[in-house]
């Protein structure tokens, strides 16, 4: 299984976005910071969360972090 935030520099995953974003980032910076900072806080918060998760709560905690990310994703594509 992929973890999105521990690639070294990967491309952005926004359709069409030609940046690298940086190890440990979800997004490259000027679609991070398009993204509102409740869903921010959310993403760090959950991967926070995985990260910590032991056992069976480790998959329902990565599926809350995903959650996250794909709402940040859709927020920074939807707003190009
Ligand atoms: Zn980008």
């Amino acid at each position: 299984m992929a973890a999105d935030m521990t690639c070294k520099s990967s491309p952005c995953p926004v359709i069409g976005c030609k940046e690298r974003r940086k190890h440990g980032r979800l997004l490259c910076l000027s679609h991070w910071r398009r993204v509102s900072r409740s869903v921010q806080s959310a993403v760090w918060s959950t991967w926070d969360a995985f990260q910590h998760a032991t056992g069976p709560d480790r998959q329902a905690a990565l599926l809350r972090y995903r959650e996250a990310a794909n709402q940040a994703i859709e927020e920074a594509s939807s707003k190009c």
